[in-house]
């Protein structure tokens, strides 16, 4: 990523990799070795991003920075986006659906969003007070019904820690976490989580979104990346966006938000499709 960027104390960089060299001593020498400087460097970011979670309130306005009110907001506009995607990706036949909320916090994407339209959900937090705030939350009520929709599984792990078990997911929904992975860890993220989808299964990917460029936040080791930089990404890791929205309705100072739908089968149709099959106009347009 070339564009430069800022860190939250307006410390300028050149580009992101002036700025992962200090953050994390990439392309300093890598050795296996645990207590080499890289190393050690990535272990303190993490480190850095889940003592700031660990200090914060399990409820909605604490995994919300404080802007509970926007929930209602963000699930409209989610919900808006993911719909017609379940039909064009899995047709208008009811099946059984099972979806990853990853970087989950407390569950309030699986309980407002997620649990609505999936049959199972698993939830992925490396932070445990949110994780069992979820599991409390989400605690089926009353008698189990046949065509019960449920959490099911509550894995205590990071992103960067994590497999999938194969061909379990329809979708896997991350929201709000992916800027605490490093670039080499997002991109090894996808490409191992691949595996876990089933056919025709795709990723969401909902984020705030820098104007240009990167914004560091220092104080809980996390990256806001543009939408040029979340495409080269997106692109290093073998997927293709199959549609992406800008969330409105946010306050305004607040970062941009914006929501992907990523595949790695690339989308059918586009334009030489039309261009062979209807030739004439073309034709015609030139001529006058
Ligand atoms: N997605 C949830 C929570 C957002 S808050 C929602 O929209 O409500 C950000 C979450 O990312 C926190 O729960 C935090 O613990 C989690 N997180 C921090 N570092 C992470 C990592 N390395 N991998 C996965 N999640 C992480």
């Amino acid at each position: 990523m070339d564009a430069a960027g800022l860190d939250s104390n307006g410390h300028g960089f050149r580009n992101a990799e002036e700025m992962w060299r200090e953050e994390i001593g990439l392309g300093e020498r890598v050795e296996e070795d645990a207590t080499s400087a890289p190393a050690a460097k990535r272990h303190a970011w993490y480190r850095k991003g889940i003592s700031y979670w660990q200090g914060v309130d399990a409820s909605v306005d604490g995994v919300l920075g404080g802007y509970g009110h926007v929930n209602e907001a963000d699930v409209k506009g989610s919900e808006a986006f993911l719909k017609p995607l379940l039909i064009d990706r899995f047709g208008n036949e009811r099946r059984h659906l099972v979806a990853l909320d990853c970087g989950s916090g407390i569950g309030r994407v699986t309980k407002n969003l997620l649990l609505r339209h999936f049959n199972e959900v698993d939830l992925l937090e490396p932070v445990s007070h949110f994780l069992d705030a979820a599991r409390e939350n989400l605690a089926p009520e009353g008698d189990m019904k046949e065509d019960v929709h449920m959490a099911v599984n509550f894995f205590c792990l990071p992103l960067q820690e994590f497999t999938p078990e194969i061909g379990r997911y329809d979708v896997i929904w991350i929201q709000w976490c992916i800027g605490h992975l490093p670039d080499d860890d997002f991109v090894s993220f996808f490409k191992r989580a691949k595996v876990g989808l089933k056919q025709n299964g795709f990723f969401v990917v909902k984020e705030n979104v820098a104007k240009t460029g990167f914004v560091l936040d220092t104080e809980d080791s996390s990256i806001t990346r543009s939408d040029l930089y979340f495409r080269d990404l997106f692109k290093q890791c073998g997927l293709h966006v199959h549609s992406s929205k800008d969330q409105k309705g946010f306050p305004a100072e607040l970062f941009a938000v914006k929501i992907y739908a990523l595949v790695f089968d690339k989308p059918k149709g586009g334009r030489n499709k039309k261009l062979r099959y209807k030739p004439a106009p073309i034709k015609e347009r030139r001529r006058s």
